[in-house]
């Protein structure tokens, strides 16, 4: 399933095997994970795409070839691909531990052809190991939901306690079982209305779940933002405790209003979070299992990709859209 062009829908589109180039394994896809990222890119949000391009980068497949010199996989191995392709490996971020920040990266589903498709290349050295149990689509999730949960996490620090989280779809069901399991509180805000969500994240374990418009019922030691709204960095700011951080984990946001200084006074902390590094991966694949934490997905079959994006669009879903091919 291609984008040709921002705005579009994607095209079903037949091209041969794609053969894996030196360093690359070629992976038989299983199931692939639909990201809101993926809507950014498709949407035209997201302006660096290289066209036409396969989008998707929660992919969960199997080996199926090697190309020369990869030597830590073999055929038949299961592997996930997630969304850092690439990296120079000699700009300043890449030689200070931050890779996530390369100054000439490649993205997979964004500059890389992804998982939307039966087949795909990828560089072994930005694959992962999978865990050996669990169905592919219940893991296809974790390798970009779940990472960048998991990455804002770790950002919130590790006093937050008592931690909001906004918008709670995909990334946040798999943070609210990581978050309670360490036992934090969780007081999820979804869009005003959608008591459909607000139960889910009561099922899954969150103290307390309203919607975005109404005043949080504790003092928050720091929240999470997952919704790519703006006006929530200020709800969520006047949330949130002295010293406390507000995590933005979304790639794309709505443009942030103006306010006072006084939410912000009182050493408030505002911060992004961007793309994963390899260890964030590997640590938190290695977490996953022993929470353990259990997807919600809805499968798609690949052809009716487009429909998963407009579900996804239209907030329908609840927990992640994967799609089979
Ligand atoms: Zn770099
Ligand atoms: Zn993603």
């Amino acid at each position: 399933m291609v984008l040709e062009r921002p705005g579009t829908p994607l095209a079903e589109v037949e091209r041969p095997d794609p053969a894996p180039g030196p360093g690359q394994v070629q992976v038989r896809v299983a199931a692939c994970g639909v990201c809101r990222t993926d809507l950014h890119v498709v949407d035209g949000d997201l302006t660096e795409p290289r066209l036409p391009v396969v989008p998707g980068h929660e992919i969960v497949g199997r080996v199926s070839a090697l190309g020369d010199g990869v030597g830590d996989f073999a055929i038949g191995d299961r592997v996930g691909i997630p969304w850092l392709g690439h990296t120079c490996g000699h700009c300043f971020y890449c030689e200070h531990d931050a890779e996530n920040l390369c100054d000439e990266p490649g993205f997979t589903g964004y500059q890389i052809d992804g998982g939307y498709a039966e087949m795909t290349v990828a560089d072994a050295r930005y694959c992962f190991a999978l865990p050996v149990d669990g169905e592919d689509s219940a893991l296809a999730p974790l390798l970009c939901a779940g990472l960048i949960g998991y990455r804002s996490l770790v950002m919130a620090g590790d006093d937050a306690k008592r931690l909001g989280i906004y918008g709670f779809g995909a990334a946040a069901h798999i943070l609210a079982q990581v978050a309670t399991r360490q036992g934090r509180d969780i007081y999820a805000f979804t869009s005003p209305g959608d008591t459909a969500a607000q139960a889910f994240a009561r099922e899954l374990g969150a103290a307390w779940a309203g919607g975005s418009d109404e005043a949080s019922p504790v003092e928050l030691d720091a929240a999470i933002i997952f919704a790519p709204v703006g006006p929530l960095v200020p709800a969520a700011l006047a949330a949130v405790r002295k010293g406390g951080t507000v995590v933005c984990g979304g790639i794309h946001m709505s443009d942030i209003p103006a306010f006072p200084y006084s939410i912000l006074w009182g050493e408030r902390t505002v911060r992004s979070v961007a793309n994963l590094t390899r260890r964030d991966a590997i640590e938190f694949l290695e977490l996953a299992p022993k929470v353990p934490v259990k997807t919600h997905v809805v499968e798609y079959p690949l052809a009716q990709a487009n429909a998963a994006l407009d579900d996804l669009r239209a907030g329908r879903l609840s927990g992640a859209a994967v799609l089979i091919p």
